[in-house]
């Protein structure tokens, strides 16, 4: 009978040590291999040249490790890069590195394609779905780091999961993949350089709150009237501004910690001053501060950037009302990999 193999790296430091222990062998030997895997980002257990050739054989007869392979790489005129990453079951995912000036960011995927279904988003459009393992948003980490090393002289030092998917969505996998990220025997980054970025998914921004996360957290508003949301952002209809409102109050009072709006302004949709006003009211319920964000466009009629004008009366309203607001250009346009650019193109 052929027996599937288990990825061992879905197994924690725990399992991994009683594992040893239940065949017959110290505890201790699980912390070594569970540094092989993670630390060291072993690719084969023939590489774990700490561990008897015997183990490594044991192993190999239990175990597969599973890794993503950057199957496509490109480079836009302004330095920023997508991976095609390629998934152990053959399905692909997108992740982006964003060089700046004295820092460079991971963008990561969270699931293949999406849950949602924001109409201005490439990546809604894709059908096929699943979750990623924690093993799989930490390998896209691992090979942008190295990509910033050998590009850019210099170590990865932020994290947004602002590629496909919604991460709440995928909850589990996303904590534990942070965990792994920023524990010393994985890449020991600081959880204040990492931003999970949602739709607002309001039950799963207070379970945020109560598991008293340490990384910060992004919502993509881009309205703050229902009857505008919805219209953009159907899934609003479900988990409406109210119980998006009362999560982030939650959120705030436990955690302290500011949120950041996204926030598009389009043409003839959210861009009168009555949204702005909205946009206004909705920033006082919580500290928070607003990225104002180019639309990338995704090849359909309905959605146009607004005009300098908009944007200068959104900016406006804000700063008069004491609420921080930047305005972000987009990288690397010229090769889809900006926001909701992300659909598996090339
Ligand atoms: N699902 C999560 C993570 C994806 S982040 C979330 O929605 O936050 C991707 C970001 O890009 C979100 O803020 C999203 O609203 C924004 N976005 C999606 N399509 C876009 C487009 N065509 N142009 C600009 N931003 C877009």
């Amino acid at each position: 009978m052929e027996v599937t193999k288990k990825d061992i790296r879905a197994l924690t430091k725990e399992e991994l040590r009683a594992f040893f222990v239940s065949n017959g062998d110290k505890a201790f030997r699980g912390n070594q291999v569970y540094e092989w895997l993670w630390n060291k980002a072993a690719h084969s257990f023939e590489d774990m040249t700490s561990i008897s050739k015997e183990t490594r054989k044991m192993l190999n007869d239990n175990f597969v490790i599973n890794h993503v392979k950057v199957d496509h790489m490109q480079r836009s005129n302004d330095g920023t890069i997508k991976n095609a990453v390629k998934l152990y079951d053959g399905l692909i995912v997108e992740s982006v590195l964003i060089p700046a000036a004295t820092r460079t960011t991971a963008c990561v995927s969270s699931q293949v394609g999406c849950s949602l279904d924001c109409k201005f988003c490439a990546t809604a459009r894709l059908k096929r779905m699943r979750n990623l393992n924690p093993d799989e948003i930490y390998d896209q980490v691992v090979a942008i780091d190295n990509q910033s090393r050998f590009y850019y002289n210099r170590p990865l030092s932020n994290i947004v999961f602002m590629g496909m998917g919604e991460p709440l969505m995928n909850y589990k996998n996303v904590i534990k993949a942070i965990d792994k990220i920023t524990s010393p025997e994985g890449l020991g980054m600081s959880p204040r350089r990492i931003t999970v970025s949602t739709s607002g998914v309001p039950k799963m921004i207070k379970k945020l709150a109560d598991d008293e996360v340490k990384f910060k957290l992004a919502v993509s508003l881009h309205a703050a009237l229902d009857d505008v949301r919805t219209s953009i952002m159907p899934f609003n209809e479900k988990f409406p501004l109210d119980d998006l409102r009362e999560a982030l109050e939650y959120w705030y009072a436990k955690t302290k910690s500011r949120i950041t709006y996204e926030y598009v302004i389009w043409k003839g949709i959210n861009d009168l001053r009555k949204d702005a006003e909205a946009l206004v009211r909705f920033c006082r319920f919580a500290p928070s501060k607003v990225n104002l964000i180019e639309y990338n466009p995704i090849g359909d009629d309905q959605f146009k950037q607004a005009g300098n004008d908009a944007i200068s009366m959104y900016q406006d309203l804000l700063e008069r009302n004491g609420i921080t607001v930047t305005v972000r250009r987009s990288r690397g346009k010229d090769i889809d990999a900006a926001c909701g650019q992300l659909a598996n193109k090339s």
